[in-house]
């Protein structure tokens, strides 16, 4: 370790809030600094807005960028649109998606589309909700869950 570190503007610079996802109308990834949401983000690319109050879709192509991309936890919802139980879960992750947007980033991931992810952490059932930060794992549960489990839940992470 040399001395000349990082200046302190260049360390509140790299220490911004900023989460990584998909815009829903063109697929583009756009860099949403979470510290500015009301001012309503929108896409470089198209110009439509980010909405980030409620589960965004991830796929295998993103979830990568998305998960190391993002500074807050990242909660996955590995879902598929036959299932049932999914269905209880969605609007408990809307709700939770609206009321801590900025300091956590919802995202949900069609595990029919997207086998490749699925594989990959060996979800065997679904529901399944995936927490990462920094793109590392950092707590999983299976099954649909009451809010309080949520809730206790998203307290681990
Ligand atoms: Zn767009």
């Amino acid at each position: 370790m040399s001395a000349g570190g990082p200046s302190p503007s260049a360390t509140a610079m790299s220490d911004k809030k900023t989460a990584t996802v998909a815009c829903p109308f063109c697929g583009t990834l756009n860099r949403v600094d979470l510290t500015r949401l009301e001012q309503h983000p929108k896409c470089g690319n198209c110009g439509k807005p980010i909405l980030l109050d409620r589960p965004i879709a991830i796929s295998d192509a993103t979830f990568d960028k998305v998960t190391t991309g993002t500074a807050v936890p990242v909660v996955v919802d590995f879902y598929a649109d036959w299932c049932g139980p999914c269905k209880i879960m969605a609007p408990l992750l809307d709700d939770v998606a609206h009321r801590r947007a900025g300091e956590l980033l919802v995202v949900k991931l069609d595990t029919d589309r997207n086998p490749l992810t699925g594989q990959r952490f060996g979800i065997r059932g679904i529901p399944t909700l995936i927490a990462f930060r920094n793109g590392q794992e950092v707590g999983r549960r299976v099954g649909a869950v009451p809010p309080s489990e949520l809730e206790a839940f998203l307290r681990s992470i």
